[in-house]
């Protein structure tokens, strides 16, 4: 039997073993096992969050200039190195390797926020608060943090958290997917070489049983998770119930509401990449148009239809694929029964893309683009999120009716509108109960100084992830009132509430 290259943890600074179970980390292109997964065990996770927990004491110390400067130097090494990290991307996740480098983008633009950390940490300061008494507010770091990420963007989610959480003074220990670890790995060892020092930044690799200890650890005191929303919802009681702040993003069924005034050629672009892109393994995707009225409707199928007779499926390595495959077998399977469903439930299947062929890569999960229309609210293929290359169109008559759709529908992460209408987009953006929306905007991602985050149940806590929300959720507000009376003067105990009256 072929040794496979096995993936270790990051701990204390040292690429480590630990745990006695392993799995296989597969190339979705070739179908093949190109690696071993160590899992790590609760002893290994342990040694991960003791290697923390005694690096923060001289991290929280170490001014916030010196912490930031290493995600400068982190920034360069991100940018020097990213060839090697998108194909590390590519092989385990299978997205094209354009898609791969603008995910790492996305990553680095995180990087580089969280090095403006000294300048966001600022404190509040209010003179003569009372006499001879100020008064200031500021931002603490909490101690040990933890992340739990998801295998759709293995670089760039990771980079959501721990640069930010680190930048902030405190220590982090990572779970990457176990289904791509390998390029967060990397970044983490550039991170090292960026000058962190050993147990700031620590990953282990693993599955329920590394997630469930540093849900129950008491020196983790903070957990992000961003995953699928039954996870979410775990991770969030999970941790709530150990003591922990939480912030756990779930998943979305994202819909897109074109107006019968829109510039239905330019939409249908906007939708081919939103809705095929990363094969649909984003949860920005757009698996849902909501089409109003039938003379919109059957335009915007009839462009799709088009657009999709000229989409590229295969390897991510071929820069001239628009598609790769989907991340798994048991992924693919999953998303083929929801196609196979969506027939049995009465959609009509417009564009048919399971037989597709992929000439010298037929071990690969490919599968086509599938194109739904008519597709009804009873649906299973509209309730739940198929995370795959399906998009289904809906019929509606107003926006009103688009809207009361999507408002009703469990998920809320994002959505958007293409019109020419501003009466129309205005209304939809101030009342549409989404956390992100988009006005001809597919993908309405916020850059990384905003925050990032969706309601109802595609987001369980209070504070989005990464931005302005970030520096809250990785510090803890102090607020001190301090007092230098004059030397000498006496003076007497006073019973009543202070006040300045
Ligand atoms: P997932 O929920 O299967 O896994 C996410 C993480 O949770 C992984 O690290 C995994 O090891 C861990 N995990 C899985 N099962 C667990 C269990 N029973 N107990 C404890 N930990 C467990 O998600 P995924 O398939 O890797 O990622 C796709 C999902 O993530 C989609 O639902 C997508 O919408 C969502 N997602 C959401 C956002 C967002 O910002 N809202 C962003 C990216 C992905």
């Amino acid at each position: 039997m072929q040794t496979l290259p096995l993936i270790q943890h990051l701990i204390d600074g040292q690429l480590v073993a630990g745990g006695s179970r392993s799995q296989e980390v597969f190339n979705p292109a070739t179908g093949k096992a190109e690696k071993r997964l160590l899992l790590a065990d609760k002893t290994t996770v342990e040694q991960a969050i003791a290697s923390a927990h005694a690096a923060y004491p001289a991290w929280r110390a170490t001014p916030p200039l010196k912490r930031a400067r290493v995600m400068s130097k982190l920034k360069n090494l991100l940018e020097e190195n990213a060839e090697a990290i998108c194909a590390l991307v590519t092989a385990e996740h299978g997205k094209v390797l354009s898609d791969s480098m603008g995910e790492l983008q996305r990553g680095i633009e995180n990087v580089e926020y969280a090095s403006y950390a000294p300048e966001l940490l600022k404190g509040e300061h209010s003179k003569n608060v009372g006499p001879a008494m100020d008064s200031w507010s500021e931002f603490q770091a909490l101690g040990v943090t933890a992340g739990i990420t998801p295998f759709n963007f293995p670089v760039m989610v990771p980079l959501w958290m721990w640069p930010m959480a680190i930048a902030c003074g405190n220590t982090f220990v990572l779970k990457p997917s176990e289904r791509d670890p390998s390029s967060a790995l990397l970044v983490a060892q550039l991170a090292l070489q960026a000058g962190l020092p050993p147990g700031v930044l620590n990953v282990v690799n693993g599955d329920k049983e590394a997630v469930d200890t540093l849900l129950t650890d008491k020196r983790v005191q903070a957990v992000s998770f961003v995953g699928s929303t039954p996870i979410a919802e775990y991770i969030y009681a999970t941790g709530c119930a150990n003591g922990k702040r939480v912030q756990a993003l779930g998943g979305a069924k994202n819909h897109a509401v074109v107006m019968p005034d829109a510039d239905v050629p330019n939409a249908v672009s906007a939708l081919m990449g939103a809705a095929y892109g990363s094969c649909g393994e984003r949860c920005m995707a757009i698996p849902l148009v909501v089409a109003v009225g039938d003379a919109t409707a059957d335009a915007v199928v009839a462009g799709l239809k088009v657009e999709i007779a000229k989409m590229k499926v295969g390897p991510g390595t071929d820069a001239a694929n628009d598609m790769g495959p989907l991340v798994t077998q048991q992924h693919f399977n999953k998303v083929k029964g929801f196609v196979d469903q969506g027939v049995a439930e009465g959609a009509t299947l417009v564009v048919d893309g399971r037989g597709v062929k992929v000439n010298g890569a037929e071990g690969g999960y490919f599968l086509g683009a599938c194109l739904f229309d008519h597709v009804k609210p009873g649906m299973k293929i509209y309730q739940e999120e198929i995370f795959g290359p399906v998009l289904g169109v809906m019929r509606v008559k107003t926006l009103q009716e688009a809207m009361d759709l999507i408002d009703a529908h469990e998920y809320g992460n994002g959505t958007c509108i293409f019109t020419r209408d501003g009466e129309a987009a205005r209304y939809f953006s101030d009342n549409i109960l989404v956390g992100m929306v988009g006005v001809n905007v597919p993908l309405p991602v916020p850059v990384a100084y905003h925050s990032f985050g969706g309601w109802k149940r595609s987001l369980f806590g209070d504070l989005h992830a990464y931005g302005p929300d970030a520096v809250r959720f990785y510090t803890k507000r102090k607020t001190i009132t301090q007092r230098w009376p004059s030397a000498g003067v006496r003076e007497g105990a006073v019973f009543s509430f202070p006040t300045n009256r």
